[in-house]
């Protein structure tokens, strides 16, 4: 019989949940973690779990000091508040994250964004190069943010030349770099690199602790002693300071000492459904994903998105669209070898289904 609360499963039993790695429950490590978590107030004294969590995700990425949050996003907004003034600019790839899904961030921090053209998540350099001219715009540059890996472009992981190339860019112009590293430990799975050695090309970072991760909230900013602090009184004033935080940094622990070594086994899953779809019909063509991320390219079935997305989720493949034509397809820890061929199997019966 199973309990009423299923802690170690994903949330429909029979349903392959596809549309994010967001969706992964806890484990059962996290929730024992969470159950004896040393609990403070973390607006008062200070939580001691959080500050575990906090040093141990700063040390991990190589950085002075961390910043415990809701979410990624708010993450990414600390770091631009705690550093750009109002008036300044960002340059970002054109797909980035902070600009497709968190530009509204904007008419808080009164930065200008100015994405930089890229090709597999990673700015054109000569473009990036004359956006960075004095004579380009009125606008000071303030900062640059990388991302990896790369939400838009299908999970794709930036070289890491790339990354140092825009470091020493900015370094020579006096300029910030932030790195949006919501899932990082996924982009230095696919590198074979510790996170640490791609974090060292940005001053902050931020982690997503809530997708393939697998903790149920949170994220970490990462960088500086200073902007840290600085980026924590600003936590405050928007209200993002939490009291008993520890239980959900036990999570967090758990997610960053112990999760990333699994990333791995994601990857090969999105592999695994990327061959399995482009092997069913030429009319469906699938991204090969250097990490967990597959963008299913649909328009040559004669079918939208909207309609490929409603045909799966009866037949119990939950997918986001992506476009008109185009689905986006994320494995995580619930994903294993019989839910990949599950969805394979549907998408070959829906080729055939009626308009
Ligand atoms: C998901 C994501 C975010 C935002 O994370 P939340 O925790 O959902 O706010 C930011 N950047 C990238 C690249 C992401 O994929």
């Amino acid at each position: 019989m199973a309990s009423s609360i299923s802690v170690d499963s994903s949330p429909h039993a029979t349903a392959v949940d596809l549309r994010s790695d967001t969706v992964t429950r806890p484990t059962e490590a996290m929730y024992e973690r969470m159950r004896t978590a040393p609990l403070g107030d973390d607006g008062l004294e200070g939580d001691p779990t959080v500050r575990e969590l906090e040093a141990t995700t700063a040390a991990m990425l190589g950085k002075d000091a961390g910043l415990f949050v809701p979410t990624c996003t708010m993450a990414n907004l600390l770091a631009i508040l705690a550093q750009v003034q109002r008036t300044e600019q960002i340059l970002l790839e054109a797909q980035a994250h902070m600009v497709t899904t968190e530009r509204g961030a904007a008419t808080f921090t009164g930065a200008f964004l100015l994405g930089i053209t890229g090709c597999r998540g990673a700015m054109d350099l000569n473009r990036l190069e004359d956006a960075l001219r004095p004579s380009a715009s009125p606008l000071r540059t303030a900062m640059i943010a990388l991302e990896t890996s790369h939400n838009a472009a299908g999970g794709a992981v930036p070289p890491v030349s790339h990354m140092a190339a825009v470091a020493e860019m900015a370094r020579s112009r006096g300029i910030l770099v932030h790195l949006d590293g919501a899932r990082l430990f996924n982009a230095a799975t696919y590198l074979g690199l510790a996170p640490a050695k791609l974090a060292v090309h940005a001053g902050t970072v931020s982690l997503c602790l809530s997708k393939g991760l697998s903790a149920p909230v949170g994220a970490v900013l990462t960088g500086p002693d200073a902007v840290i602090a600085n980026a924590r009184r600003i936590r405050k004033m928007i209200g993002g300071t939490q009291r008993q935080l520890g239980i959900m940094a036990a999570a967090g622990l758990e997610a960053v000492t112990v999760m990333g070594a699994r990333l791995v086994d994601d990857h090969a899953s999105a592999r695994q459904l990327s061959d399995g779809l482009n092997a069913l019909h030429p009319s469906i063509s699938a991204s090969v994903p250097q990490t967990n991320i597959v963008q299913v390219d649909l328009s040559r079935t004669g079918r939208g998105s909207e309609l490929w997305v409603t045909d799966l989720e009866a037949a119990g493949v939950r997918v986001r669209p992506l476009g008109e034509t185009r689905l986006r397809l994320v494995t995580h820890r619930h994903i294993g070898p019989a839910e990949i061929d599950k969805t394979v199997a549907f998408f070959g019966s829906c080729l055939n289904c009626v308009n």
